[in-house]
């Protein structure tokens, strides 16, 4: 039997382990590495509470475990604890699907010194319970700037001005919805460098926004009746008129949010902290100010390295799947998948066909390739000090979940905090020791 790695059991990982279980051409057993104990990577950290719907392709993606050849490593960082050359001393092959854990910059006076000034991506990983995100001090946040026009531009101001009992019937962790319950949110520009006819936001998350309780829309910077619909795709006619139809009505709230159009953010005000951001016109090149106390920059996620892996622009260079050097040949043995295959956009389901076009190359090569004496991962681990661990550890953080949810009524609660997440995990591994 070949054995394939996986590094990420976010969305593409799991497609892919699941299309090797499922084809019938090579008989594969597959270990799935993730540094979290949690699979579903940004399914779980990124998409937002509020849409339930989206979450539940995680039932999908589980049947990758239904497999008696798929195993899961969890707490494992690739190229921190394990190096990607000695997982190739013990797999046929690795599929890298570990996504794009960073982001891009600004470059804007203000923006890395100043307390207040943070990547959406921080904020997101936040109200997920992601355990490596840092508790957000909300209660003296009365304005926020968020910079992008892109859907999680637009996730991040909702869950900033959405009433915070909407939100607790959602899996959010009860320590993020006691800050957000603290919270006075007034204001909320959301800004963008181009017109509204240009912003990447997409009709279902904008209508939805504009259509929040107590929330009254102001457009700034952009002319609607100068913008010829006509000419404009779908997408982009329906953002143009569901925008005019929002301040055609105001709601006479007690929050406001401001739609800036064709402006960026050129320097981000403050001692210590935030106190309000410079934007100029792309227009017209005039300036002005807002106050803020906190500034969002959600302008794309960024993908890093792996020790001896090539990469190039956030992401690693293939052709297909199969990844390649800087002279275009294929790594023997090495591929990858969705956002650091393709970088960081598109939805889950653009996953599945990502994984799909590498998996068949991989079991394509895997027929043709050369036997080889592997080394034992389980091995590999105990040499390197690692205890992984395992699917029956997600189980059981996955009861425990459920069950905190249970008692308030709701599907699931997350486990937010390293220490009760390890908790779960070692005390049924110590139980088995003794
Ligand atoms: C804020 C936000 C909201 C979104 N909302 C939606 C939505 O509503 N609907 C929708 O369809 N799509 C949405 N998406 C897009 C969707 O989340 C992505 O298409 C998808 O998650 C990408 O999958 P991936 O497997 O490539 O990466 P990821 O989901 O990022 O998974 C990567 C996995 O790799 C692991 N990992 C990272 N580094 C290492 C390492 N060194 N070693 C071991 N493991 C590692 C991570 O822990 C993670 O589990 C959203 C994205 C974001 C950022």
């Amino acid at each position: 039997m070949r054995r394939v790695a996986i590094v990420g059991a976010g969305p593409s990982g799991l497609y892919a382990a699941g299309q090797l279980a499922t084809q019938t051409d090579v008989e594969v057993a597959v270990d799935i590495y993730d540094r979290l104990p949690t699979p579903f990577g940004l399914l779980r950290y990124g998409v937002a509470p509020d849409h339930e719907s989206v979450k539940s392709v995680a039932k999908t993606l589980a049947a990758a475990f239904d497999s008696p050849h798929v195993r899961y490593f969890g707490l494992v960082e690739v190229g921190t604890q394990v190096r990607p050359a000695q997982l190739l001393e013990c797999y046929d092959a690795v599929i890298y699907a570990y996504g794009s854990e960073n982001d891009r910059k600004l470059g804007i006076p203000g923006e890395t010194e100043l307390d207040g000034s943070r990547s959406a991506r921080e904020f997101v990983s936040w109200y997920s319970g992601h355990p490596d995100a840092h508790a957000q001090d909300l209660d003296t946040v009365r304005n926020a700037v968020v910079v992008g026009v892109g859907n999680v531009a637009v996730d991040v101001t909702r869950i900033l001005l959405k009433d915070p009992e909407e939100l607790s019937v959602t899996d959010m962790p009860e320590s993020v919805l006691a800050e957000l319950r603290r919270t006075h949110v007034e204001n909320v520009w959301l800004v963008g460098r181009r017109g509204p006819e240009n912003a990447s936001f997409t009709n279902k998350e904008l209508r939805e926004l504009l259509e929040l309780d107590g929330v009254d829309t102001e457009l700034v910077g952009a002319d609607l009746t100068a913008i010829e619909v006509d000419l404009l795709d779908r997408k982009a006619r329906s953002n143009v008129e569901s925008i005019a139809a929002a301040i055609a009505e105001p709601k006479q709230g007690k929050r406001h949010l401001h739609l800036v159009f064709n402006h960026r953010p050129v320097a981000i005000k403050g001692v210590e902290g935030v106190t309000g951001v410079e934007f100029e016109s792309n227009l017209d090149g005039s300036h002005f100010e807002v106050p803020a106390d906190l500034v969002l920059r959600s302008i794309g996620y960024f993908g890093n390295p792996l020790p001896g892996v090539p990469f190039a622009d956030g992401r690693i260079p293939n052709l297909e799947g199969r990844v390649t050097e800087e002279d275009g040949s294929s790594r023997p043995g090495e591929y990858v998948t969705g956002w650091i295959k393709r970088g960081p956009s598109g939805l889950i389901g653009a996953n599945r066909k990502d994984s799909a076009e590498t998996v068949a190359h991989l079991v394509a090569d895997l027929q043709q390739m050369p036997q080889r004496v592997l080394a034992d991962p389980e091995e590999l681990m105990v040499e390197r000090g690692i205890k992984a661990s395992s699917l029956a550890d997600w189980r059981r953080i996955d009861e425990a979940e459920i069950a905190r949810g249970d008692l308030r009524g709701r599907e699931r609660t997350k486990i937010e905090a390293w220490h009760d997440l390890l908790d779960l995990v070692f005390a049924e591994q110590e139980e088995a020791v003794s």
